[in-house]
């Protein structure tokens, strides 16, 4: 579904809505924990009653600026809060506090790579504003209900430049964006509880014209796979529908996930519909370079430069870099093992990408609560790494390790699980499979040299799998000769 019409060419351009990872409101001191009873977290100024002020909570404001300095954006040194006037049921006050004229955060960048290929996309700005509160439609009786919980929130939204060629270089973008401000500690970046979503707005024109084409705005998308599918539906319905003489109007529409396709939700609203104007009752927000200067200080380790120390300082091929920095989490995990453990940078890569994420895949869990630490995964590559126990045991003895609370070398002691390297021992089994197997050993001899690694498992297998292999191989070499 990639390349849909070899004429066409779509573009498209994203606004991401970052929940800021605050703890109370923007404007209020309100809680902002998801799950709580409706209504519970909402106080006078995020139902908008009267006699109340918004005040605006300084960690948002770090917490923009911060996401500024990390795409290379200018960072506004005056921006104001506008409000942008409509009527909905969950807005009780009848506007939503945003920025419009002077965002926080004017042009910056987020590069991405596709097919190999790298991309540098165009950030237009990045502003503050306040949620919403929710309806609900379920167990209201053919009524709604209101939840306003979530009014005040925080958001940032992130508005790229339309500088998206294909749905798969918007996924890429997005999750780009999505890796980037859990680094920087802004947003939980938790999809299913709407804190990282988006609108995607699509266009096609003729391969090779300049102008865009008019685009439809898909609200609301909150999974990387249904951004995909969304734009690719979105790109083909309208190739279609200008392939056969109609035209593209400019609306909002929503993305049904049950059914697979976009539909009109509602015409699209000009600025000038919201009557915009700076909010009387907040002050303009003034950051001088001293505070910049601050937060930048703060900055983490990006992960662009972090991928790329890691290839350098641990010779990690580009797959593993990509994994192990796909979340600070991880990556520190990874270092601690390297330093803790002792091992070669490839071992501990290969046993946190491999066997541990698998594992925490298969539980559905974060690396934040991973059973094994890295001090008792350490423990266990340890005993790898001085022959102590093979690769193979070393799995087994993990998920041990995964089901209890135990060291590796309690559970190699208690298990009996210590190589076996005695030469005198793995001898008497190999003479003894030697002779019972005299078919396989005319095979082996005529020429057939699969037959050897028959004779291997079968001492392996005697042995409970903890023979040194390499000992075994040679011995067996040997004996076959
Ligand atoms: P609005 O204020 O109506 O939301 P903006 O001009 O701020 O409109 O643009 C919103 C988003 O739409 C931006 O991400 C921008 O890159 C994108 N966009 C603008 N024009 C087009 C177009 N013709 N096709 C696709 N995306 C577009
Ligand atoms: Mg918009």
């Amino acid at each position: 579904m990639e390349q849909l019409n070899e004429n066409w060419e779509a573009v498209i351009g994203l606004e991401i809505h970052a929940q800021l990872a605050t703890q109370s409101k923007i404007f209020s001191g309100a809680a902002t924990a998801y799950g709580a009873e409706p209504n519970t977290q909402a106080c006078a100024v995020d139902l908008g009653l009267p006699g109340v002020l918004p005040v605006l909570n300084e960690e948002a404001v770090k917490m923009g600026v911060k996401f500024g300095l990390a795409i290379n954006a200018q960072i506004a040194p005056y921006s104001v809060f506008a409000r942008k006037n409509y009527f909905y049921p969950d807005l009780p006050k009848g506007y939503q506090i945003s920025q419009f004229e002077l965002p926080i955060v004017g042009n910056g960048h987020l590069d991405i790579e596709v097919d190999g290929a790298n991309k540098r996309i165009g950030v237009t700005r990045a502003h503050l504003e306040e949620d919403a509160g929710k309806s609900l439609h379920e167990n209201f009786h053919g009524m709604s209900g209101i939840d306003l919980n979530r009014a005040g929130t925080p958001l940032l939204e992130i508005v790229s430049e339309p500088d998206m060629r294909s749905a798969k270089e918007a996924v890429a973008y997005m999750k780009k964006m999505h890796e980037l401000v859990r680094y920087l500690g802004i947003c939980d970046g938790n999809m299913q509880e709407g804190s990282f979503r988006c609108d995607a707005n699509v266009s096609v024109r003729p391969k090779g014209q300049d102008k865009f084409g008019i685009r439809a705005e898909i609200k609301n998308i909150n999974s990387f796979r249904f951004v995909e599918k969304a734009i690719n539906h979105e790109i083909e319905r309208q190739i279609e529908l200008i392939e056969n003489g109609g035209e593209v109007v400019q609306e909002t529409r929503l993305y049904d996930a049950n059914k697979d396709e976009t539909r009109s939700m509602r015409g699209k609203e000009e600025a000038n519909d919201y009557r915009y104007f700076p909010d009387p009752d907040l002050l303009p927000v003034e950051i001088t370079d001293a505070f910049k200067a601050q937060i930048k200080a703060q900055l983490p380790e990006l992960p662009d430069a972090k991928k790329q120390r890691f290839k350098e300082q641990y010779g990690l091929d580009d797959e593993n870099a990509v994994i192990l920095t796909s979340s600070r989490q991880l990556a520190d995990y990874f270092e601690a093992l390297v330093q803790q453990s002792g091992c070669e940078a490839k071992l501990c890569a290969n046993w946190v990408s491999g066997e541990l994420l698998g594992a925490l895949n298969k539980a559905d869990l974060d690396i934040a609560d991973s059973p094994v630490s890295s001090e008792r995964l350490a423990g266990l590559l340890k005993r790898i790494n001085d022959d102590t126990i093979s690769g193979k045991i070393a799995k087994q003895v993990f998920e041990l390790m995964w089901q209890s609370e135990s060291s590796a070398d309690d559970i190699i002691d208690e298990k009996g699980l210590k190589q076996i390297t005695d030469t005198g021992a793995i001898e008497a089994v190999i003479d003894r499979i030697i002779a019972d197997n005299s078919k396989q050993i005319e095979q082996y001899l005529a020429g057939n040299e699969k037959v050897f690694g028959f004779f291997v498992g079968q001492v392996m297998r005697e042995m409970q799998g903890k023979a040194n292999p390499a000992e075994v191989n040679k011995m067996l070499k040997a004996k076959l000769k």
